[in-house]
């Protein structure tokens, strides 16, 4: 899961050249370290730029690997230079149905905003995913959710997607050991907390809901001008703000089959894999045409060389956590 920070230009700059002269430094003290996980975001986020009263910054990451998914950067060695990423509730994880405590009686989650088109979106390629933002920051215009079990309200910050080089592969979280061709991450902050940068100091503060993409013969036509916009971002640090955009409901599975999810409480999947996530995964899969998922594939990734693609990060040990299976459907 990918997060977005919102950053100044300056600021943002600033805090590149920081990062990569305390790379080499990295165990030195807690402060570095705070400062490391900060500035580790950001970078995360591609350096997501937003209107603050400065100039687009360039992303300038090519050639500067920080973490990626194969090779020296790559996902054994997140937790030397991200110190959470070895933490005991990680994630991505095997979901297993026999495994899970059963919920139900559960109130279904009420989905507000997901049916609006936004008015104005911003997508990124920042190196290991594409980012979806809409572009207000008022949050009061944002969709959110709440129900399903969940204390309170939450805010929608960004979608993203993870997928593979082909279609075998591509989620991050399995069920029953399966692999899906894609995951979507509908990353959501908790509206007390104000801000997504403020809620990841908080272990309430997330709530990532992901839908598994399966392969299909036929495209899938509510998802297709997602499709036609990535061949607008396909360089690193490519910023697009199309005409039109999805509401939210075209990334999730039809209503009548959202009553079914496992939960569990997990982190970012990416450095620096805050422990703040409670994860909500529907069981009923959406579905991509394979030529679909391999537009995914034409995106650069952030050496600026390679097709960014299998951008999963290998399962984690449950190390004891409960998995709830919940069914909504007979509240
Ligand atoms: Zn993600």
């Amino acid at each position: 899961m990918a997060v977005v920070i919102a950053v100044g230009a300056r600021e943002a700059n600033s805090v590149q050249s920081v990062l990569y002269s305390a790379v080499p430094v990295v165990a030195a003290t807690m402060a570095s370290l705070n400062v490391l996980v900060a500035l580790s975001l950001i970078l995360e986020a591609g350096v997501y730029a937003v209107p603050l009263g400065e100039p687009s910054p360039s992303v300038g990451l090519a050639g500067n690997p920080i973490w990626s998914y194969e090779g020296i950067n790559g996902p054994a060695f997140w937790h030397e230079v991200f110190p959470t990423c070895g933490g005991n509730s990680q994630s991505p994880v095997d979901l297993k149905i026999e495994n899970t405590t059963h919920w139900s009686g559960r109130r279904p989650f009420t989905f507000e905003r997901y049916d609006v088109s936004p008015p104005s979106v911003t997508m990124k390629n920042n190196g290991h995913t594409v980012v979806t933002t809409w572009t207000t920051k008022d949050m009061n215009k944002l969709p959110f959710i709440k129900g399903g079990g969940l204390e309170g309200e939450y805010v929608f910050s960004n979608f993203h997607f993870h997928w593979g080089s082909d279609d075998s592969k591509g989620s991050e979280h399995t069920f029953d050991g399966d692999r899906y061709a894609a995951e979507i991450h509908l990353v959501h902050f908790k509206k007390d907390y104000g801000t997504l940068a403020n809620a990841l100091k908080h272990k309430d503060g997330l709530v990532v809901l992901g839908v598994m993409v399966e392969a299909d013969d036929s495209d899938n036509e509510r998802l297709q001008s997602v499709v036609d916009a990535l061949e607008e971002v396909v360089e690193l640090g490519m910023e697009f703000h199309p005409d039109y955009s999805i509401p939210l409901d075209a990334l999730l599975p039809e209503e009548e089959d959202r009553h079914t999810f496992f939960r569990y409480q997990g982190s970012l999947t990416t450095p620096t894999c805050n422990e703040v996530v409670t994860w909500i995964l529907f069981q009923t899969p959406i579905s991509l045409s394979s030529s679909q998922l391999a537009q995914f594939r034409t995106l650069i990734g952030q050496d600026g060389l390679h097709h960014l693609q299998d951008n999963f990060r290998p399962i984690q040990p449950l190390n004891g956590r409960e998995v709830v299976f919940v069914d909504t459907g007979n509240y």
